[in-house]
């Protein structure tokens, strides 16, 4: 019992804190959880469970003020180490981690991690399925399904672990150390967290830290990283300077073609290099591109990205309410062949939409503009491209249908978050879906 008779502060009560609260609790440790929520706003079965373990919940401004002496805090990613919740704790000089960090500690199963701005979700998926459809037992998890700690507390027999890991996560670890390790890349993002681009990318840069050269690195071949100890394996669609490069349509490594884009579902550059990168970690766990490439061509991508919705009158309707930055949205133009018709906007996170004003130009016939930043994003792409702002996604969708000609497409790729109109990404995205599906024939 790693943690017996320790008293252990666990910040946030809600997925990840509760699995980090069970793992501490199961390892012997005296738990109290602090949310400054009220508690009548927390999930009421989340707060019962917790108290009939026996772990002391503490909610609403009490949290802040708490002054009890406790050897650990854990910190759930949700929370940014600024607010006054965390700061109560790191100001006593209480040791604080984040979940990952402590799942990690509990766990003994090889773990490979996936990070970058854009991609985590369909690259730890994909590596999931595929090494689990070549016999290799995997779960995948961490920012994606169960955190880290409850597949360390539950002790299931895996061969591996595919763990998603944001920067949030990346930012509280100490001695997290991944045998594979995967930068997809990296694009400006979370501005309304972080002070500067440079912190955000020193947070995730994290993910080498404790890697030795035992270990290894999957890394886009266009990011320029600073010295990194593991051992290197490269990928790109977009220079042929790399390992995995791209070949007219199809994946090279070596010079042999491994897999051709057409074969598989999915679709658009930015998903040949999570393909390259998933091949390159299974080529690190001793697979075969003959066993790999049947599981890549069988993957059905997730919903809200660059998800195919439905054609009225000879236009396609796209949903990628997942677009919640910039990069993501220049992916979801350059994946496009046909004149588009683009709804974005969404939450002010802090940037402009001004770097994608060329390729709107060069790519979009028209857009219709919603939520906080349809106004700044008008004047970013003024004299570019023709801007309607609409008062809803309702009224966006219904303005998107009446502009549309037959042989174009309609994109829902917003570049922001969705907060400030919908509970969530997915929400917004079945909102855009049904509405879509709403359309007259
Ligand atoms: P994440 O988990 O990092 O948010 P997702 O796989 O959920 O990544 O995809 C988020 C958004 O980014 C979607 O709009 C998707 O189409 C787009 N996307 C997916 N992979 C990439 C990539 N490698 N580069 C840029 N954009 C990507």
């Amino acid at each position: 019992m790693r943690y017996k008779n320790q008293k252990v502060a666990v910040l946030g009560a809600g997925l990840s804190g509760t699995a980090a609260a069970l793992l501490l609790k199961a390892e012997g440790a005296q738990v109290t959880v602090l949310d400054n929520a009220e508690e009548k706003n927390l999930l009421k079965s989340t707060i019962d469970n917790l108290r009939a373990q026996g772990i002391h919940v503490i909610c609403g401004p009490a949290a802040d003020e708490d002054s009890t002496t406790y050897q650990l805090a854990v910190l759930s990613p949700g929370i940014d180490p600024a607010a006054p919740l965390a700061r109560n704790f790191s100001s006593r000089n209480i040791e604080m981690i984040g979940e990952l960090e402590l799942g990690w500690r509990s766990c003994e199963l090889p773990i490979i991690a996936v990070t970058g701005t854009n991609g985590k979700t369909t690259t730890t998926e994909l590596l999931a399925q595929m090494l689990d459809a070549c016999g290799q037992r995997t779960i995948a998890c961490g920012n994606i399904g169960k955190p880290l700690s409850e597949v360390a507390r539950e002790k299931n027999s895996f061969d591996a672990l595919a763990v998603e890991v944001s920067s949030f996560q990346l930012e509280m670890i100490q001695t997290f150390r991944p045998s594979i390790s995967l930068w997809l890349n990296f694009a400006p993002d979370h501005l309304d967290r972080y002070r500067s681009v440079t912190d955000y990318r020193a947070a995730k840069l994290r993910i080498f830290e404790n890697q030795t050269k035992d270990d290894v690195a999957i890394v886009n071949a266009s990011e320029t990283l600073p010295k990194i100890r593991p051992r290197q394996i490269t990928f790109s669609a977009y220079t042929d300077r790399a390992d995995f490069r791209l070949a007219e349509g199809a994946i090279v490594y070596q010079n042999q073609i491994v897999l051709r884009l057409a074969e598989t579902k999915l679709r658009g550059s930015h998903n040949i290099e999570n393909l390259m990168a998933t091949l390159a970690a299974g080529l690190a766990r001793g697979l075969s591109f003959q066993q790999m490439v049947p599981p890549l061509c069988a993957y059905e991508p997730r919903p809200h990205r660059c998800e195919f919705v439905r054609e009225v009158g000879g236009v396609g309707y796209v949903n990628d309410s997942k677009a919640t930055n910039l990069d993501s949205v220049e992916k979801a133009l350059r994946a496009q062949t046909k004149p588009i018709v683009l709804i974005a906007g969404g939450k002010d996170k802090g940037f402009t939409f001004d770097p994608l004003r060329p390729l709107v130009k060069e790519k979009v016939r028209s857009t219709i503009l919603i939520g906080e930043m349809a106004g700044s994003i008008a004047r970013a792409w003024s004299g570019a491209v023709k801007s309607e702002i609409a008062n809803s996604l309702a009224d966006a969708v219904e303005r998107a249908h009446a502009i549309a000609r037959p042989g174009d497409v309609v994109l829902f790729s917003p570049g922001t978050s969705s907060f400030d109109m919908f509970k969530s990404y997915a929400d917004r995205g079945d909102q855009f879906r049904a509405l879509v599906q709403a359309l007259p024939k």
